[in-house]
């Protein structure tokens, strides 16, 4: 993939101030993200207040064009889990080296990476788990961060090394991905949830007027501002799931979330909640295997 054919947006200030970028469509078919972008620079074209902002609203234009999550379509290569790249490796590794260098090169103050999860699951700002450096000052910050844009924030479970988010924190540039659900877009209501999530935090920097109410997610008020923990339930066999609660439901530890049926119908398993918390997201598909994720929960106590 040759990065040239990345689009980038750009609007800047003439007054100095923090140094924003806005990445989308790292998954080509997380689309998403790229309409959140748009509809922040109609918002922002002439009201930039200080600094600038930086948008690449689409990092996968191959898997965009495969309607794929993936960076080609014979390998399965996940871009976002390949970074910082390597100059000389395969050609899925060179693509990631040279985007994450031409990130670095836009020497961001922050980065909000976009993606789409499930479809019926609540939008939430996910930070990596632990970034291997002590004290990691931008790990910190991340979580700051994303306090101030109104939604919850949930620190990952694992350390997923090959994340962009990840190297970027790595680096010392705070980064947290922005996960809504919705990815086919039907109705744009998380279009519009990440637009003011964003808008809210530009508005904290002083890069935008302040106007309107602030913005906090109903999830937000219920788990008033806590730091969740993400976990997720799979299946062990194969079959039909039912789900009895439903994403932004808030559960306790043991509940039954969903319950798992072969074709006649017979029972199979239960899907419970690990610990106290509340249902982000649930599988888009009534069909489940071993290993497949059900149910992915941010939990309160853990
Ligand atoms: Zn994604």
């Amino acid at each position: 993939m040759e990065t040239q054919k990345i689009p980038l947006i750009t609007i800047k200030s003439l007054k100095p101030g923090p140094t924003v970028l806005l990445t989308a469509g790292i998954h080509g078919d997380e689309v998403g993200g790229t309409m959140i972008i748009q509809e922040i620079f109609k918002i922002l074209k002439g009201h930039l207040l200080r600094g600038n902002i930086y948008a690449f609203p689409l990092l996968n234009p191959v898997g965009f064009e495969n309607v794929s999550r993936y960076l080609s379509q014979d390998h399965q290569e996940d871009l976002n889990r390949l970074f910082p790249g390597k100059k000389g490796g395969t050609t899925a590794e060179k693509t990631a080296d040279e985007i994450f260098k031409m990130i670095m090169g836009k020497k961001p103050d922050l980065v909000l990476d976009i993606h789409n999860d499930w479809r019926e699951s609540i939008p939430h700002n996910l930070i990596d788990y632990q970034v291997k450096i002590a004290k990691n000052q931008a790990h910190e910050k991340a979580k700051e961060i994303s306090q101030q844009t109104g939604l919850i924030t949930v620190l990952d479970s694992k350390d997923i090394e090959g994340t962009l988010s990840y190297n970027l924190v790595k680096q010392g540039i705070p980064a947290l991905v922005m996960e809504f659900g919705e990815p086919q877009i039907k109705t744009g209501k998380n279009i519009k949830v990440g637009v003011k999530a964003i808008i809210n935090l530009l508005r904290k920097l002083k890069m935008v007027k302040p106007t309107g109410k602030i913005f906090i997610h109903p999830t937000t008020v219920v788990l008033s501002g806590k730091i969740l923990k993400y976990a997720d339930q799979s299946s062990s066999t194969n079959g039909l799931v039912r789900f009895c609660a439903r994403p932004g439901q808030m559960v306790k530890k043991g509940e039954t979330v969903a319950a798992i049926y072969d074709v006649s119908g017979a029972f199979q398993e239960k899907i419970k909640a690990p610990a106290q918390g509340i249902i982000l997201g649930y599988t888009d598909s009534p069909l489940v295997s071993p290993k497949t994720i059900v149910v992915s929960f941010g939990l309160e106590k853990f």
